[in-house]
């Protein structure tokens, strides 16, 4: 008895014994995910940290989640810190798309791989990526206050130009409006980006975009409800507000709230149980060292990105109740409140 409770307590032991001991150490070790994102600022980021979590905790895994609160360096050391902490794999919604390679090297010189979750990290040789049809989601904005405005002057107002997806949305958006350009119907009069997708960047382009044009605008198409939040707020002032179609993204509360209240024209519903699911149980594969099923491809500047690309559902207020509500991504008391 004397000599096993010695052997226990890893003073003495046979060979065999430590041979045991570090098979079972292996065994408990739980797989840690590191979870890196750019900001918890904003509605939607909260929903993928809550579901992320929830997923892998539901696989048997640990998550240590950082945000860097839209800095980029600070985002390079969270994840160094990560790092450093031993995670077996990073998930990563980079602030910034170029700057985000850094964190990739890091990782890999480290041997751990990373997944590029809803925003894609260029230039870089990250190992999958997960997000929806962004292009896609560009177009269906459009396409959106097309069918209000169909013909006029359109305001592009933009999302953050370090963000790939913005260029996503607005390429997608710009797939829909070329061909009526060149047709003559809708002329582009203001087409700018809002700095890190602030809200109060986009009010600033909508007034901007109103001044030059001496309000003579007919559409707007916003890249998310936060910055089509931003818009509505200078149409508000100008006596705008419900005049004129509006697209959104991400089926805010906020968003969909203006859309029950009529000064929203749509939002692109993003379920983001979907990405969570995707990308946990993909980190869940990958740090288990099994087989990843990404059937995509999504060139980043430097290599063809291993992709799964979800799909984005288009929302006005005529399928509210048979998106959103019906999947409980939000609640029908929640989102026609403020509608008497
Ligand atoms: C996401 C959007 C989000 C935006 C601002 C984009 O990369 O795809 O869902 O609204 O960032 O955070």
């Amino acid at each position: 008895a004397l000599a096993s409770t010695v052997a226990a307590c890893g003073v003495v032991s046979s060979g065999n014994e430590q041979k045991a001991e570090s098979n079972e150490k292996k065994k408990d070790d739980k797989i840690v995910i590191g979870f890196s994102l750019d900001t918890l600022k904003e509605e939607r980021w909260l929903t993928d940290k809550a579901l992320f979590e929830k997923k892998a905790k539901e696989l048997g895994v640990e998550v240590k989640t950082l945000s860097a609160n839209g800095d980029d360096a600070m985002q390079l050391s969270q994840a160094e810190q990560l790092i450093s902490q031993g995670v077996d794999v990073l998930v990563v919604v980079p602030h910034n798309a170029e700057a985000s390679a850094a964190i990739v090297e890091k990782a890999h010189r480290e041997g751990i791989k990373v997944i590029s979750y809803d925003r894609l990290i260029k230039n870089s040789d990250v190992d999958y990526y997960v997000s929806f049809d962004n292009v896609r989601v560009g177009e269906m904005q459009a396409q959106a206050i097309v069918d209000q405005a169909p013909k006029g002057n359109y305001a592009y107002i933009g999302g953050a130009d370090t963000d790939n997806n913005a260029k996503l949305f607005r390429e997608g958006a710009m797939n829909v409006l070329k061909p009526l350009v060149d047709k003559g119907d809708i002329k582009i009069v203001y087409d700018q980006y809002s700095k890190d997708w602030k809200p109060e960047e986009a009010l600033k382009n909508m007034e901007n975009a109103l001044t030059a044009n001496k309000n003579n605008i007919q559409a707007v198409v916003a890249a998310n409800d936060g910055t089509a939040g931003g818009a509505i707020q200078a149409l508000t002032a100008q006596g705008l507000a419900g005049k004129i179609p509006v697209s959104g993204q991400d089926a805010d509360l906020a968003g969909l709230q203006r859309i029950a209240e009529g000064t929203q024209t749509m939002t692109v519903y993003k379920p983001i149980d979907k990405i969570a699911t995707t990308a946990a149980e993909m980190a869940v594969n990958v740090a288990k060292g099994e087989q990843v099923k990404a059937d995509q491809k999504v060139e980043n500047g430097k290599i063809d990105v291993p992709a799964v690309l979800l799909d984005p559902v288009a929302v006005t207020k005529e399928n509210i109740m048979s998106t959103v509500i019906k999947d409980g991504f939000k609640k029908l008391e929640d989102v026609f409140k403020n509608v008497p």
